[in-house]
């Protein structure tokens, strides 16, 4: 019998519930998801790194903001959560399954299959019609990250886009379409993702919301100052809505300016410590942005996701912290967003 620390954690890793809350998708459609091919992420390397869930997003570029490029971006991001909920099913030997409920992620472990969660990155792709939202849902999509890079009709970015002519600010944070976005947002439970949006927008979307904000793909501030990342006082505001913050594997958020090479797990885990600390293992979570940008030395992709467990494990977290850091709590959140729903 091996009992190593390794095989340990190992053997933990493999029990729990694990829920990557942000992984992009190539668009135009790339290859076979149930091929162990290019992408980092795909079924065989989930089930080899006993990744049991992941949060799948239907990414839209931010364009110039006419009529037209709105609806572009809509029909884009529908085909998209079309061939997401097409990535359930089973294929060489692997099981898929689409799950849109907190309830049907812990099922879908449970059965041993793997869990398919829609999303929406860039409120661009709503435009101006907030019915399209309802139609996100249809589709099982769970959350909505309100902007990209660059501000669009519901609110301020964090990165503005000069080469789209924008200021350095131009709602002051959420838009008044942005704030009854949040409030269809709501209405439908999908949850509000405060990736990627400006601090004020992530502000008022905080105050607006019914459900608790998330930031399914940010680092924290304190550690790495990149706009993408959260400041303490941000930090502070998700902990105060019952929220989360996903700590994410781009590497130039964990460590200045740094290389994928150059970031370890380590790093990972300074900023999980540092949210711990400041706000409590019920507000932080995992992610890994992988095919979005995500990706390092050591976890390079979803087949070495047991050592961000490893890493956690030699940190002192016991299996209650590590089944709330690796998707508890966003189930937590999600369950709130389901009951909340109208
Ligand atoms: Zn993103």
């Amino acid at each position: 019998m091996n009992d190593s620390p390794q095989s340990q954690s190992q053997a933990l890793h493999r029990s729990l519930v694990t829920l990557d809350t942000h992984i992009d998708i190539p668009w135009p459609p790339g290859p076979d998801p149930f091929q162990d091919g290019q992408r980092r992420v795909d079924m065989p390397k989930m089930q080899r790194g006993g990744l049991s869930a992941g949060c799948f997003v239907a990414y839209v570029p931010q364009a110039t903001r006419t009529p037209a490029n709105e609806d572009a971006a809509y029909t884009r991001a529908i085909a998209m959560l079309d061939h997401i909920n097409a990535m359930g099913r089973t294929e060489a030997g692997i099981t898929a399954r689409v799950t849109p409920t907190a309830d049907s992620i812990e099922a879908a472990k449970r059965d041993g299959v793997l869990a398919i969660v829609p999303a929406v990155e860039n409120g661009f792709s709503v435009g101006s019609d907030l019915g399209r939202i309802a139609q996100f849902r249809a589709r099982g999509a769970r959350y909505l990250t309100l902007t990209h890079n660059g501000h669009n009709a519901l609110g301020d970015s964090c990165n503005p886009r000069r080469d789209l002519g924008d200021r350095d600010v131009e709602h002051g944070g959420l838009s008044a379409l942005g704030r009854l976005a949040v409030r269809e947002l709501n209405r439908v439970g999908m949850l509000v993702d405060v990736a990627h949006v400006s601090r004020d927008t992530m502000l008022h979307a905080s105050e607006e919301s019914r459900t608790p904000i998330v930031s399914t793909h940010s680092c924290v501030s304190a550690l790495c100052d990149h706009s993408r990342n959260m400041a303490d006082w941000q930090l502070d505001v998700i902990r105060a809505v019952k929220g989360v913050i996903q700590i994410t594997a781009v590497s130039a958020f964990l460590k200045p300016h740094a290389k994928p090479n150059e970031v370890t797990v380590a790093d990972f885990a300074d900023h999980v410590d540092y949210a711990v600390k400041r706000i409590g293992i019920d507000h932080v979570g995992i992610s890994s942005d992988f095919d979005g940008g995500g990706g390092f030395s050591d976890w390079h992709d979803a087949g070495q996701s047991a050592n961000i467990t490893e890493v956690l494990v030699s940190r002192g977290y016991d299996r209650g912290a590590l089944e709330k850091l690796w998707g508890g709590n966003f189930l937590r959140v999600m369950r709130v967003a389901e009951q909340a729903a109208e």
